[in-house]
């Protein structure tokens, strides 16, 4: 059983040198394989698991969030204050809404937007009321990390067999997974009609993909100060005409490639300490 917290968090994972790293996901698959990776204790607080670990060296706590902005800004609240978080990463599945975009590719965000953000006339549309701000930016150098990680694992895939194996069972063996970064859009709906995500794009052409937790996360680290990086494999097109089966999909590529691209990352961080 998981204990309970009866007090706040002191901190104790973290040593002056050493950030803690708080990872979040959004689906149980996609937790699992990074869980698999590490031996972590877990640590119930309100109605979440945390799963707290020195995985290389690096004191981190794993989370599912749940699906959702509120889930994901409560979660993200909580690793903070009582977690004591310095760091949140976030990993997940995303709808394209970008030509460019194929499904298996990943988004890299460099910018987070809540899309169903609307209290127009009395803030523009899209602004979160009383911050003058839309878009939230991640950290430049745990984007840049988080970066170099997907690279790698980008190209371990043609000599990796068990990484290659996951893409040939979807039928996109041989296939270069395409590396993108820009902005990616959250809101509290799945966005799977033509018609919803052709109106994302027409009101907002620069976006790459649409998910369901990030922005929210994004604002929670603005508010706390706190730097906020976010990943997401493309899953579906967002449109009624997606290939793939989304639970499938998943657990076979995007579960076990997002936990590669974590993995990489800490090890990166291990060899450079
Ligand atoms: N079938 C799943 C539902 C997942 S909801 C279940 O029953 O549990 C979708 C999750 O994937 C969210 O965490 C969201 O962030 C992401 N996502 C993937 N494609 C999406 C899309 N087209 N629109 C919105 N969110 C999407």
């Amino acid at each position: 059983m998981p204990k309970r917290w009866s007090k706040k968090w002191s901190g104790q994972l973290s040593n002056s040198d050493t950030p803690t790293l708080a990872l979040m996901s959004a689906m149980q698959e996609e937790l699992s394989c990074i869980l698999e990776r590490l031996q972590a204790t877990p640590v119930q607080v309100g109605s979440r698991t945390y799963w707290q670990a020195q995985w290389m060296g690096q004191p981190v706590v794993a989370v599912l969030s749940r699906i959702g902005k509120v889930a994901a800004a409560t979660t993200a609240s909580c690793l903070i204050e009582h977690f004591g978080a310095t760091q949140l990463v976030f990993s997940g599945v995303a709808g394209s809404l970008d030509d460019r975009v194929q499904v298996g590719d990943v988004v890299i965000a460099s910018e987070l937007m809540q899309h169903d953000m609307d209290a127009s006339p009395l803030f523009p549309k899209y602004q979160i009321p009383l911050t003058q701000k839309s878009l939230f930016t991640t950290n430049e150098l745990l984007t840049q990390e988080l970066k170099s990680a997907a690279v790698q694992c980008q190209q371990e895939i043609g000599s990796n067999m068990q990484t290659q194996g996951m893409w040939d069972l979807l039928g996109l063996a041989n296939k270069k997974i395409g590396l993108h970064e820009g902005l990616i859009l959250s809101g509290d709906q799945f966005i799977s009609s033509a018609k919803k995500s052709e109106a994302l794009k027409l009101s907002l052409p620069q976006a790459l993909a649409v998910e369901m937790e990030c922005a929210a996360v994004a604002q929670v680290c603005d508010d706390y100060g706190v730097p906020f990086a976010a990943f997401r494999i493309i899953s579906d097109k967002a449109n009624d005409t997606a290939h793939l089966d989304f639970e499938k999909f998943i657990q076979t590529v995007a579960a076990p490639f997002g936990a590669h691209v974590i993995e990489a990352f800490i090890s990166n961080r291990a060899g450079s300490r």
